[in-house]
């Protein structure tokens, strides 16, 4: 897709999002609750299955176009945090599952009538290090059952589907720490009640997440993806296009910033002057442009790579560092220039504010991707 076709896109989404102004998100943040008109939406409009292949019912296009609807979505003051996984978790299915887990969810997933955005990775006790998961799937017959429990899964109260990572062997059975880990498909509507519970953690942004028990749950063998201890290595695949989509949410939530900071600049007198006037007021906020538009070049290149198949890690990587840093900065000179105002609920600024802090944290937090780029780039020894 050429730019033209970028900015077509850019503009409908833009037409769309004027639907849901800063009111409808202050009052969904106060009650901490789920954007469901405005998910339904994005979905009636295509955009979460756009991933999908055509003969999946999707509409096949690339990480651009995805990417390009992210970082509207919040350049306008939206947030796509409580879908954006609809349009990626799949990803694992669509490369490692079989054919007939494609046939029986992709057409769900790409038309919404079935939710697959929980993706249950991390757990209390091991953190970032994914080799030290302790949820187990044993094989039972022609079931697995699974023990154990997950933190942070997002949006499970709002997913039909979960893709679950556990351990089918112990870590010190393989040649490798992760080895052993699976990674399943798991129906959330049959496991409710039945051996799986959701519990919510009500968090300082309104980001619909949980914490998910295992107590015995049965799942059909039929719902493990790709082959038995293989789970890690599938599960990858998706992580560089998951940064590239939140780099840009980050670069959307920047340009947001950098907008609103600039706009009060100009119109608020104080010693009767515009602030902005003030170099102390200028420079910040130029800085901050910078950083994004440094950003949004790693952020394309990232997408340019994985649409074309070639490996992006590095890029995705630092996609994701960059951006999240980048709109952490702009929001917190947004805050800076607005002054007192900044703390009043209705300039909406406090709480982006508190949304894009989440992204240098979440998904990976940037020391991960440091640790990331000095051994897988630069080679310099392992650290951990
Ligand atoms: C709102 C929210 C939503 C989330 N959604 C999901 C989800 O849907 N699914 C899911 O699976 N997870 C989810 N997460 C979890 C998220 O991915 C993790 O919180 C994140 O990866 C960090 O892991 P941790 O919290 O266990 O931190 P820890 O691993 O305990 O690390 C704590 C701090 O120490 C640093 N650190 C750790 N080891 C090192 C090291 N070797 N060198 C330098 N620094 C180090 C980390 O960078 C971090 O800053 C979510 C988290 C939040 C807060």
């Amino acid at each position: 897709m050429d730019d033209q076709d970028l900015k077509a896109i850019r503009d409908e989404v833009a037409k769309l999002c004027a639907r849901f102004p800063g009111e409808y998100w202050r009052e969904l943040d106060r009650q901490r609750a789920y954007p469901m008109a405005f998910v339904q939406a994005l979905t009636e409009a295509g955009y979460l299955g756009c991933l999908i292949p055509e003969e999946y019912g999707g509409s096949g296009l690339g990480i651009r176009e995805a990417s390009a609807i992210l970082e509207t979505v919040h350049r306008v003051g939206c947030n796509g945090a409580a879908c954006h996984a609809q349009m990626y978790t799949m990803g694992t299915v669509l490369r490692h599952g079989s054919e007939d887990q494609k046939r029986a969810f992709l057409p769900g997933v790409a038309s919404g009538t079935l939710r697959l955005q929980a993706f249950g990775v991390t757990e209390p006790t091991s953190g970032t290090d994914t080799s030290r998961i302790q949820t187990t799937a044993k094989l039972d017959g022609d079931q697995y059952i699974i023990n154990g429990q997950k933190v942070w899964t997002s949006r499970a109260e709002h997913s039909d589907l979960m893709l679950l990572l556990a351990r089918t062997q112990p870590r010190d059975a393989g040649k490798k720490p992760h080895d052993g880990i699976s990674v399943f498909l798991i129906d959330i509507r049959d496991g409710k009640d039945n051996g799986l519970t959701i519990k919510p953690i009500r968090t300082m942004l309104n980001h619909s997440t949980t914490e998910v028990f295992f107590d015995g749950l049965r799942i059909p063998a039929s719902a493990l993806v790709g082959e038995e201890g293989k789970g890690f290595r599938y599960i990858l695949d998706g992580m560089n296009a998951e940064r590239i989509l939140i780099a840009h949410e980050c670069l959307g939530d920047a340009r947001w910033f950098i907008e609103k900071a600039s706009t009060y600049a100009k119109e608020r007198r104080v010693f009767d002057r515009p602030i902005g006037q003030n170099q102390g007021i200028q420079f910040p906020i130029a800085e901050c442009y910078a950083e994004t538009e440094a950003a949004a070049l790693m952020a394309e290149k990232a997408a340019r790579l994985f649409d074309l198949g070639q490996p992006c890690g590095a890029e995705a990587n630092m996609a994701k560092m960059l951006a999240s840093e980048a709109s952490w900065h702009a929001a917190d000179v947004c805050m800076q220039t607005f002054g007192g105002f900044a703390f009043a609920e209705e300039y909406d600024i406090e709480r982006k504010f508190r949304e894009t802090r989440l992204y240098r944290t979440a998904p990976i937090s940037t020391n991960l991707i440091l640790s990331y780029i000095a051994e897988h780039v630069l080679g310099l020894p392992r650290s951990f």
